[in-house]
This record gives structure tokens, C-alpha cells and sequence, in this order.
């Protein structure tokens, strides 16, 4: 607990004193040490300060200075004896101060950590490494988006970690810079992992020059390490890490090479015990040096804010005029003076200078970082054509860029679709015979019914898909690994120009491939929000790997000799719709802006297999989880509601006729044939008769054009949970009707008839569903997703509306030009 949550009379023991550089040393210098004893002498609520005893003196701490002072009270040690053992309050002994001691010794082994540095420099494959997780990789910038927490042990130190999105800057120009800037001085790590690129070590080093300006306890990874060797490359970093005033460890967070030093290096410095850590300041040369002191001394002077916060810092932010820090300053009573200091030095160093403030300082930092480097780093002079450059050659040529990406597309479905369906073979085997063993080692009834239609039909019709979508994650998180993603989107740069976007929205667009819901918040990454918008409203036109299982069993069934050229259609088709709806939503709802940017493009690197093998293993199991959750509820709801009710009229007299026939005198061949007419009918009529065979009908009038009958229309309504819902829809709804059950879904669905006679499925009607469920509805996950992302509830709705909406209109005019022709030429 913090200091400042304890009562008045209260005792802890001092765990550790967080906060930065100066007001720790004069904290520590008071007397506040770890394992320490404190007595609260006076803590009135809303009373600020508030007195203690440490020491045997009195000590008087400001209440948000206390509160970074972490402590053990006897309350605290209570609580957690009764929760862990469940005894009495009575029988609870207080801790003798030993006990106390002991805790606060382990718990001042806790080290919390933040990991910052540029997009794509490693940090996530060290999260991965330490703590084990496995958490997403990808060879371009923005692939993380969200704080992620692990947990990791060394040398008796528990070292609990948060991977946080890349940044080149700490400014508060884009949402991930602000979330960093926020961690670091909320959540206050003990100490910040800074990791750096190697190769990229002048870029990268301009964020280090502004967490130096944080005064935050760091140790920086100089990760990449192997790519400065190869480059023959000569850095010397303990000479750099003296100057940045925080060690430098080499590190490989790919092979985890270095880490166990890194991590050892956090401890010396978490104990400061590590001599070349110290605050050091950059020098911004005289002119802002000057302004910067000025400032510092009004905000010293006019205003009382709480000792934890750098006046440095303080300064230098407001001279580069930024808007979160401003706000800040503004809400301190009697602020306006130093305001206005701020206005007229800004003023005087543009006269001087000849270059805004902001600039000033970042031509200030480049400055110091250059010194620095030219002090310690050597580059090699012979300069060989790296792999990457030989490869971009032909991958990002004018000319040859676009067919090897359209190439890349193909072979990516046609290894989705031709290697995928020898393993699907295999799964439809071992579903088909556990379907035929419950079948016949189970008595009939309504339970067996359960498990063989619902159950097994239900998730049984869709797990067979796990092979398809599996390829198609490897392919992307190949492509993803390697940096080719990033060149995709620097081909598509030019088109994605023409839908008012920019090429970096591109790489959200991919993802969608893989599913809408990451893809989603990928879109963090774009600076513009007008952008950042049209990018979140068209990613459902992208077509995501739930889709899949439809396509491939309708192509499959309807298109065998040409499954893979159809799927590449319909993934080509969402493409072109979305290009169309960005130019819309451009024209109509966000109108144009320009915000320059410059994007990436990351040297190659061969994927390890380990991590897309973690990759595609997360996915499996993203996969049966849905089995298990809303696919097997879908299922059994569908089964129940087209189970019953059991009985109608027309029921009897199906019965009353079966009856007569059996006993009429004629051939046993002919009795069978008629026998087996009346229970087709009968399945019809009872089918149509249950719960959803009347939902079906309700909504059939609406789908009726697009070529649909009551049964698609409710796999269809089914399927806005998600998409796969459809496939197992299908499945429960056309069992049962033909006598050999164990036939499988695709032949099924092409030999369904209705009660005319007629085919339920054509080529045209199956193609016309795929471009339905590849448009309509977005699942309901991806739906919130953008309520998310939007945060508005109207932007789910408008989506929910203008995909349906859409994808009426294109399958009514495929299916009614298409039935067209075909009356034409018959
Ligand atoms: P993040 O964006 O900072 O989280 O970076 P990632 O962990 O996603 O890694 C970006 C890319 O760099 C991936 O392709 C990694 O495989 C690769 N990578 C990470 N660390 C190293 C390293 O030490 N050496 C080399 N050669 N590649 C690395
Ligand atoms: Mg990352």
C-alpha cells in the first residue's frame, strides 16, 4: 500500500520510494529507506500535508509525495493472513516488526518495468523471451497497440514487465505517444527498459534524449544487436552509456541473447548500485538553456506543484509548446505568469534563432545525439549491398511490384484452399465416424437427435475449416515476420492515395484477413482521424478467415475446378467494395486533410519458425475456444428450434399415409420409394413447422430476391454472431433430410431439393450467399470493436446498416443478372 493510505497512529515499514532523479535522492536523504520503520503522527482526510515519525524525527510530506512511497502496515499483513489462511479477526497476532521486515524485503524485490522504444526495434520479442508470453510480433511498425503485462523471475527478483506501443517521441501528437507519456509518469515504473535499434541507432536514440528529459531510472537495451555486427559496425556502448547517463546492454531479444544481463543490469540499477547511471542534462545550447531556466524559476517561484514532477521537464514541454502539458500547468492556480514568461521567451528565441521553439529543440537533440555517436560509434565505411536492398529491388519495383504482390496473394489462397484440404479430409473422416458411432450404439430420441444433428452437425461442420484458416494465419504472419508487409503497403500506397487514404492504412486492411477485431485496433496507428475513421468503417469488407469455412464449402461444392480462382474473387470483391466506400465516406462524412507521413519500410528478416508457430497455435486455440463457446450454443439453439415443436397437423396425415402405404398390396421396391417420398415431405412440413422454420419464413421475403430460401435466411440471422455460425447453421438445417445421414455437407447441399422439386443451391445462389456473408453484418465482436475504437455507438450502428444494406444490393444484382443470362441462353 501507499504511505499516504495509512491512518493516523499507524506504523509500516518502508518497501520503496518510486517517483524520479531528485525529489527520490531528497526523499531518501530524509530518512525514507526501504525496510525502514514510519509512524503516522497526523493523516486527517483532505489534510495536506501530513506528519510522521521516521527516525525519531518529525517529518512533514505533501500527501501526493507520500503516495509514492510504498509501505507494509500491520493492517496490510492482517488482511492477507485472513484472506490466505481464513481465520478469525480475534485470533490474528500482530506481526512482530520482523515479520513486517520480511515482507517489506520481498516486496521490495518487485520490480516493475516499462519497456519503451521506437515501433519495430524488438520490444515485444523481449517481452516474449522474458516473460514468456506470446504475445504478437510483426516485422512493421504499430503492431502493438495495447499495454500488455507479464511476469518473469531472476536472481530472487520478480521483474513485472509491461510492453507498451512504439514511439519515436514523447510529444502528444499521436494516441500511443500520450498513452507512454501517461505510464511513465502514472504508473511510475521503477525503472523504464529503453530499447533501442541498433542498426537505427540516431533515430532511435532522439526518444532516449527525451525520456533523459523525464529524469525516469533506465537501462537501455541496445537491441539488434546482431545487425550492427554483421554491418561490421563498431559501437563502443559502456563510453555511450556514460554519456546518456544509463548502462547500455547489448542485446538479440530474437534468440533471447543478452537478456539475463539486461535484466541483472535493471537490479544493479533498481538498487543503485550501478555507477554510470546519473540525470544527466542535455544541453540545448545557450539561447534555450536560458529559457528554460527562466521558466524553471517562475514555476519554482509562482506556483506549488508537487516536488515529483521535473521543472526541467516542465519547462522544456512548455516551450515546445505542447497542449497536454499546457493544459496541465493551466489547471495550477496562479499560473499565468509563468504562461506568459513562456510567451516571451518563445518569442525571443524564434528573433535569435530564426526557427520555432519545437524545432529548436529537436535540431538541439539530433545535435547531442550526433556528438554523442561521433564520440562512440564507428561506421563501416565499405558499404555493401545489404540482402534488403537486392530484394526490394524487384519486390517494391515500379513495374514488377504489383504482379509479385497480386502473386503472393494467389499462392497465399491457393495454399489455403489445396493444402487445407487434406487435413479437412482427415478431420470430415473423424467427425463423420463419430457421428455414425453415436448413430448407432445410442437409442433414438430426442437426446440422440441432440448430439448427432445439433452437436456433432453443428460444430462438427465447422471445425473441419481448423486446416484452411491456419494456412491462411501462417501466410499472413509469414508475410507479417518477414517486412514484406510493410512493402505491401508501400505498393498500395499509390491506390490507397486514390481512396484518400494512405498506403500505413493498408496494413490494418491486410490484417483484416486474418479478423476484423485486431485489425481494428490497429487503426490506433494512424495519426489522422478522419483516416484513422474511413480505415475502422471499411475493414469489415475485408475478409476475415470466419468467412473462410463458408467459402470453401460453397466454392468447393459449386465451383470445384475453380475454388481458389473464386476465393481470390470475393477476397478481391470485399478489396474494390471497400475502395468504393473509402471514397465515399471521404467525400460524404470525413472530409479531406493532409497529414504528411512517412512510412517504413523495415529491413527483411527471416521469420523464426517459433514465432509463427505461436502465432498460428494462438489462433488454434482462438478457434476451438469459439467451437466450444458461441458455435456449440449457436448449434444447439438451432437444433432446438427447428426440433420443435414436434407435432402438426399435416404430421398426421404424412403418418396416416405412411401407414397405408406400408399396408398396400404392391411391390416392396415401390413401397420403399413412396415410403421414402412421404417422409421427405414430412421433414419439409416439419421443418417448416418449428420455431425457426417460422422465424425462416419471416425473413424470407427480404432474401427471396437475392435467390435465398427460409433456411439460408436463418443461417444468415444466425450468423451475425459470427460468421462460422452460418456453415454450422447450414448443417443442422439440411441433416436429416436425405436417408444416408452420413453423407457429407457440400453433397448435401447440392442435392437438396424443396418441396417443388427444385434445387435449393445453384452455382448462382451459392455465389450470390458468399458475396452476402462476405459483405453483411459484421460479427458482433468486430461490431463492438469499432464502438470501441469509435467510441460512439453510432458508428457501430451506421456499420451494421451499411454493410447489410450493401450487401443486399450487390447479391441482388449478381443473382438477378446472373439468373438473367442464364434464362437467356437456356
Ligand atoms: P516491436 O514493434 O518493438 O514490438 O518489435 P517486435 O518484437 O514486433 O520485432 C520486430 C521485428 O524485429 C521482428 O521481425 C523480430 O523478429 C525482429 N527482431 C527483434 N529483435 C531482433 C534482434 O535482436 N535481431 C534481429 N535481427 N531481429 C530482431
Ligand atoms: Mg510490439
Amino acid at each position: 500500500m501507499k504511505l499516504s493510505d495509512l491512518r493516523t497512529g499507524e506504523k509500516g515499514i518502508i518497501v520503496k520510494v518510486m517517483g524520479r532523479g531528485a525529489f527520490r535522492k531528497r526523499i531518501i536523504e530524509m530518512g525514507f529507506i526501504k525496510g525502514k520503520e514510519v509512524t503516522v503522527i497526523q493523516n486527517a482526510p483532505l489534510k495536506d500535508p501530513i506528519h510522521y515519525k521516521i527516525m525519531d524525527y518529525d517529518v512533514s510530506l505533501r500527501r501526493n509525495d507520500a503516495a509514492l512511497i510504498e509501505v507494509v502496515s500491520a493492517a496490510e499483513f492482517a488482511e492477507t493472513q485472513q484472506k490466505k489462511q481464513n481465520i478469525s479477526p480475534d485470533t490474528l497476532t500482530t506481526p512482530s516488526n520482523d515479520e513486517l521486515q520480511k515482507i517489506a524485503f520481498h516486496k521490495g524485490k518487485i520490480i516493475n518495468i516499462a519497456l519503451v522504444g521506437n515501433p519495430n526495434c524488438g520490444k515485444t520479442s523481449l517481452f516474449n523471451f522474458a516473460s514468456g508470453a506470446h504475445e504478437h510480433v510483426g516485422n512493421y511498425s504499430g503492431v502493438t497497440v495495447d499495454a500488455k503485462e507479464g511476469i518473469f523471475m531472476q536472481n530472487g527478483y520478480t521483474f513485472r514487465i509491461v510492453d507498451l506501443p512504439g514511439t519515436y517521441s514523447l510529444s502528444a501528437y499521436t494516441p500511443e505517444e500520450l498513452y507512454v507519456r501517461k505510464h511513465i509518469s502514472e504508473a511510475h515504473p521503477d525503472v523504464v527498459i529503453n530499447v533501442v535499434d541498433a542498426s537505427n541507432l540516431e533515430r532511435n536514440l532522439y526518444l532516449t534524449t527525451q525520456l533523459i528529459d523525464m529524469d525516469t531510472r533506465m537501462v537501455i537495451a541496445l537491441n539488434m544487436y546482431d545487425e550492427l555486427e554483421r554491418r561490421a559496425n563498431k559501437l563502443d556502448h559502456r563510453t555511450l552509456g556514460k554519456l546518456l547517463g544509463s548502462p547500455m546492454v547489448p542485446t538479440i531479444s530474437r534468440t533471447g541473447w543478452g537478456i539475463e544481463n539486461l535484466f541483472d543490469k535493471v537490479i544493479e540499477v533498481y538498487e543503485e548500485q550501478e555507477p554510470d547511471l546519473r540525470h544527466i542534462h542535455i544541453n540545448y545550447g545557450d539561447a534555450l538553456e536560458k529559457a528554460i531556466t527562466c521558466i524553471k524559476n517562475k514555476l519554482n517561484k509562482e506556483v506549488d506543484i508537487e516536488k515529483n514532477i521535473s521543472r526541467r521537464y516542465l519547462s522544456i514541454k512548455l516551450l515546445e509548446g505542447d497542449p497536454e502539458i499546457e493544459k496541465f500547468v493551466k489547471s495550477i492556480p496562479n499560473s499565468q505568469p509563468i504562461l506568459e514568461e513562456r510567451d516571451k521567451q518563445c518569442i525571443q528565441i524564434e528573433n535569435l534563432l530564426k526557427e520555432d521553439c519545437e524545432t529548436a529543440f529537436t535540431n538541439a537533440r539530433y545535435g547531442f545525439i550526433s556528438g554523442a555517436l561521433r564520440e562512440t560509434f564507428e561506421e563501416n565505411k565499405i558499404q555493401q549491398v545489404t540482402n534488403t536492398q537486392l530484394i526490394d529491388l524487384f519486390l517494391t519495383n515500379k513495374v514488377l511490384g504489383f504482379p509479385f504482390f497480386i502473386f503472393f496473394i494467389w499462392l497465399m489462397f491457393e495454399a489455403t484452399f489445396r493444402l487445407g484440404a487434406y487435413p479437412m479430409e482427415w478431420i470430415e473422416w473423424i467427425v463423420e465416424h463419430i457421428g455414425n458411432f453415436v448413430r448407432a450404439y445410442m437409442s433414438d430420441g430426442p437426446v440422440k437427435d441432440l448430439l448427432v444433428d445439433g452437436i456433432i452437425g453443428g460444430v462438427g461442420g465447422v471445425i473441419v475449416f481448423l486446416p484452411n484458416i491456419l494456412i491462411l494465419y501462417c501466410c499472413i504472419s509469414f508475410m507479417e515476420d518477414s517486412g514484406y508487409m510493410a512493402r505491401a503497403a508501400f505498393i498500395m500506397d499509390k491506390i490507397m492515395h486514390k481512396m484518400g487514404l494512405h498506403g500505413k492504412s493498408f496494413i490494418p486492411l491486410i490484417m483484416g484477413f486474418g479478423c476484423n477485431v485486431p485489425a481494428i485496433m490497429a487503426s490506433r496507428t494512424i495519426e489522422s482521424r478522419n483516416s484513422r475513421m474511413i480505415t475502422i468503417l471499411i475493414n469489415p469488407l475485408m475478409s476475415c478467415s470466419a468467412r473462410l469455412p463458408v467459402y470453401v464449402l460453397l466454392a468447393g461444392a459449386f465451383f470445384p475446378n475453380n475454388a481458389s480462382a473464386v476465393l481470390f474473387g470475393l477476397y478481391a470483391t470485399g478489396i474494390v467494395l471497400a475502395v468504393l466506400m473509402a471514397r465515399l465516406f471521404r467525400k460524404f462524412l470525413f472530409k479531406k486533410e493532409d497529414v504528411p507521413f512517412v512510412m517504413e519500410l523495415p529491413p527483411y528478416r527471416l521469420p523464426t519458425a517459433k514465432s509463427i508457430f505461436i502465432h498460428m497455435w494462438e489462433k488454434a486455440k482462438q478457434y476451438l475456444h469459439k467451437m466450444g463457446g458461441v458455435i456449440l450454443i449457436a448449434s444447439i439453439l438451432i437444433w432446438f428450434l427447428g426440433y420443435f415443436p414436434r407435432h402438426s397437423e399435416k404430421s398426421d396425415i404424412y403418418n396416416q399415409q405412411i401407414a397405408q402405404t406400408e399396408q398396400a398390396d404392391i411391390p416392396t421396391e415401390d413401397k420403399e420409394k413412396i415410403m421414402g417420398e412421404i417422409e421427405h415431405l414430412k421433414n419439409i412440413d416439419h421443418q417448416e413447422n418449428s420455431y425457426i422454420g417460422h422465424i425462416g419464413k419471416a425473413i424470407e421475403p427480404i432474401l427471396r430476391p437475392l435467390g435465398f430460401d427460409w433456411k439460408i435466411s436463418v443461417s444468415l440471422l444466425t450468423g451475425m454472431a459470427a460468421k462460422e455460425v452460418v456453415v454450422s447453421t447450414l448443417s443442422v438445417l439440411y441433416t436429416g433430410e436425405s436417408d444416408e445421414n452420413s453423407q457429407s455437407l457440400q453433397d448435401r447441399l447440392k442435392e437438396n431439393k424443396n418441396a417443388a422439386g427444385e434445387l435449393t443451391f445453384t452455382p448462382l445462389i451459392a455465389l450470390s450467399l458468399m458475396l452476402f456473408v462476405l459483405i453483411y453484418f459484421p460479427c458482433i465482436a468486430t461490431v463492438s470493436a469499432i464502438i470501441n475504437e469509435a467510441k460512439s455507438w453510432k458508428w457501430g450502428l451506421f456499420v451494421i446498416g451499411y454493410t447489410c444494406v450493401l450487401a443486399w444490393i450487390v447479391s441482388f444484382i449478381v443473382y438477378q443478372t446472373g439468373n438473367f443470362f442464364i434464362h437467356l441462353f437456356s
